[in-house]
């Protein structure tokens, strides 16, 4: 019976589960995340702090019950993994609750552990008020913020796809937000005069748009955060959201001593094999040599079809040729 040993439990990782398990009806598969919720709607995150969606169970695809009945899937969330021992195929566990360890063999290991939100390195960024957006409890600890503080003003650095539509979310909800962007557009992989569509639309919705202007730090303001951007101009916010760009989490795959690509992500071929025969990688960490990769953290359904690809070829060459 093989054994597959899955890191991450969301979007490519819980993908990879449910679809092994349609493949191999026997094999033992051990899904471990480290934080509290598996297989989650990172999309739909913006929308439920805008009350777009206003149910949190909406969010949750699937539980972590549901997966272990329907699919017979061994899920452990949180669970940490620390470190590969590629030589013994065993990775380091630790149980997040206790600080228990404990080896866990592989036959074949899946990494699918995401890419972090990027945090600038300027004064203030550590002030309560300040957010990123990646999972469940950040947009718990939103909401609890925007209630508790009875916000009315929210700032958010970064004009690109999460910024946006956190920004159109606090909107919706009534507040009062500006969006400052580095960049002299929002949505840098647009040209920019399909931006400024985009741009005079955010406008006419209520947003404000500081364009052209990095942050350069935050700070208290009489019960609020003041913004501070490198022109020398400022915004206030009861809070503010930190949409700047996310960077793929690596440490796992580096420590293990597999290729990274020249963005930093675990470096996979076309069937997303890592430099080691037995490690896979998809979703944001992984990184391949293809053009409209580039597009990967915009683009759901390119990272499915890398899962397919993925899995075919654990499965059968022959069915991984059959894929394009
Ligand atoms: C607010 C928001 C909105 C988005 N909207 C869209 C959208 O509209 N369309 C779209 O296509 N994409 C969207 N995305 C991007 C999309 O969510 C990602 O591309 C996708 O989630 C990547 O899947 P993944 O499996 O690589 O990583 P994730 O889904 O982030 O899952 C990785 C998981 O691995 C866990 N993990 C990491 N390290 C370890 C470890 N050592 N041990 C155990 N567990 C570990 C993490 O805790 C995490 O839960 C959005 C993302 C966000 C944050």
């Amino acid at each position: 019976m093989a054994r597959y040993l899955i890191v991450g439990g969301v979007a490519g990782g819980a993908s990879a589960a449910a679809r092994l398990r349609r493949l191999d009806e026997t094999a033992q598969i051990i899904l471990i995340e480290r934080g509290d919720y598996i297989s989650y709607a990172n999309c739909g995150l913006p929308y439920f702090v805008g009350r777009v969606i206003p149910n949190r169970d909406d969010l949750l695809v699937q539980t972590e019950r549901g997966l272990e009945t329907r699919f017979c899937l061994d899920v452990r969330p949180l669970h940490k993994a620390l470190a590969i021992d590629r030589q013994r195929k065993v990775v380091w566990v630790q149980e997040v609750a206790t600080g228990r360890e404990y080896e866990q063999p592989y036959d074949k290991l899946i990494l699918a552990p995401g890419a972090a939100p990027i945090i600038p390195n300027v004064p203030g960024v550590t002030l309560r008020g300040v957010f990123t957006v990646r999972n469940i409890p950040d947009v718990d600890a939103i909401q609890a913020w925007i209630e508790r503080t009875e916000s009315t003003r929210a700032v958010v650095v970064g004009g690109g796809f999460i910024g946006l539509e956190m920004a159109e979310n606090l909107r919706h909800r009534g507040l009062e937000v500006t969006v400052v962007e580095m960049l002299p557009q929002v949505m840098p992989p647009l040209d920019a005069d399909m931006a400024w569509h985009v741009a005079e639309h955010l406008r006419a919705g209520g947003l404000h748009l500081a364009l052209g202007d990095g942050v350069a730090g935050f700070e208290a303001a009489d019960g609020a955060l003041r913004v501070r951007t490198q022109s020398g101009a400022s915004h206030v916010g009861d809070l503010v959201i930190l949409a700047i760009g996310v960077r793929p989490e690596t440490a796992l795959a580096k420590a293990a001593g597999l290729d990274l690509g020249p963005r930093g992500g675990i470096r996979v071929d076309e069937r997303m094999r890592t430099s080691d025969p037995a490690i896979f990688a998809v979703g944001d960490a992984d990184f391949q040599q293809r053009i409209a990769y580039d597009l990967y953290y915009i683009d759901n359904w390119s990272m499915m079809f890398d899962l397919r690809i993925l899995l075919l070829t654990i499965f059968s060459k022959k069915a991984y040729r059959n894929a394009y």
